[in-house]
């Protein structure tokens, strides 16, 4: 387990993001480990650009997660995984720890950019969580683009669901997940955290993760914002990500132990597994894991982006 191999202070303008904990040393050929490093460190420098724009965290959080929902190498917008039916089926959510407003959005099937209507929902609803066709209908009435669910294919998922399918035919186990996420403190001190997934290869009859499930795969207070990757249905059993934010909000727990003791304990307790970005607002941060690997990089104010996958790896500049 990586429990906490990067922790810093410094209360200035930080962002964080994961691509997903789900990743397995053996998928892994050189092209895509550039590749996946190389969207890593463009949606920090995205994400950077805002904060040093002056723009708030949850611009921030929105701008790192569109980069990766765009990217093909990540289970969330396009490179979503597919369900048993052979669709694709997205969530985000998006959360204001300053304000504790949130958006999210489940199963939606034509969002470019699921997070940015999370954010939609979050700004232009009375609402925090709308689902299928009824938040497409609302991405309607919104400047949201909306797309042929073809656009989200690729062979990689493709191929995946097809692995799974022969797999679970022989009764093994299977459990693909991804995710991306991003969590930011800005510079009036502002933390925000945001979530996007397809959730689980081979997933059915609606299933939802913990991604778009407020207080499960994503949360942000004044304390500290967390956005999850792994076996969502244990994020939500443990409300993960509010577990985590109010043992540093209310407990006074050290952030790093707050999000170990959630994450690397008491999920794997109960059988989960997966990883987290959490992020304090005086600029520690934590990015607990206990799978292969976490794709995964922070950003601070001096611009430059560090990425990290395996477990014994120091986040490195790019
Ligand atoms: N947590 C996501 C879900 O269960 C998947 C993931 O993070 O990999 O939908």
């Amino acid at each position: 387990m990586a429990e906490h191999e990067i922790e810093s202070g410094g209360a200035s303008p930080t962002l964080l993001v994961h691509g997903g904990a789900g990743v397995i040393r053996r998928d892994m050929d050189a092209a895509t480990e550039r590749a996946v490093r190389d969207e890593l460190a463009n949606a920090l420098r995205r994400g950077h650009a805002e904060l040093a724009a002056g723009g708030s965290a949850l611009d921030a959080v929105a701008a790192a997660v569109t980069v990766l929902e765009d990217a093909p190498y990540f289970n969330a917008g396009r490179g979503a995984v597919f369900t048993h039916d052979g669709t694709n089926e997205l969530d985000a959510a998006i959360m204001d720890g300053a304000t504790l407003r949130a958006g999210a959005i489940a199963g939606v099937r034509h969002v470019r950019n699921p997070v940015l209507l999370a954010r939609a929902v979050m700004e232009h609803s009375d609402h925090v969580m709308l689902a299928g066709a009824g938040a497409e209908a609302f991405a309607r009435t919104q400047d949201i683009a909306l797309v042929d669910p073809a656009y989200f294919r690729t062979d990689k998922r493709w191929q995946q669901l097809q692995e799974a399918l022969q797999r679970v035919a022989s009764g093994e186990p299977v459990n693909h997940f991804g995710t991306v996420g991003a969590v930011a403190l800005d510079a009036q001190g502002r933390l925000a955290a945001a979530t996007s997934t397809g959730g689980m290869t081979d997933k059915r009859w609606g299933r939802i993760g913990d991604a778009p499930v407020i207080g499960a795969g994503t949360y942000a207070n004044a304390a500290c914002a967390m956005s999850g990757t792994g076996w969502g249905e244990f994020y939500i059993r443990t409300a993960a990500a509010h577990a985590v934010c109010m043992r540093v909000a209310v407990l006074h727990q050290p952030l790093t132990a707050a999000a170990r003791d959630v994450i690397n304990r008491e999920i794997p307790a109960l059988g989960g597994s997966g990883g987290a970005i959490v992020l304090g607002a005086d600029g520690m941060f934590a990015m607990p894991f206990n799978t292969d690997g976490m794709y995964r990089g922070h950003i601070r104010v001096d611009g430059e982006p560090h990425v990290a996958i395996w477990p014994d790896e120091d986040a490195r500049a790019q």
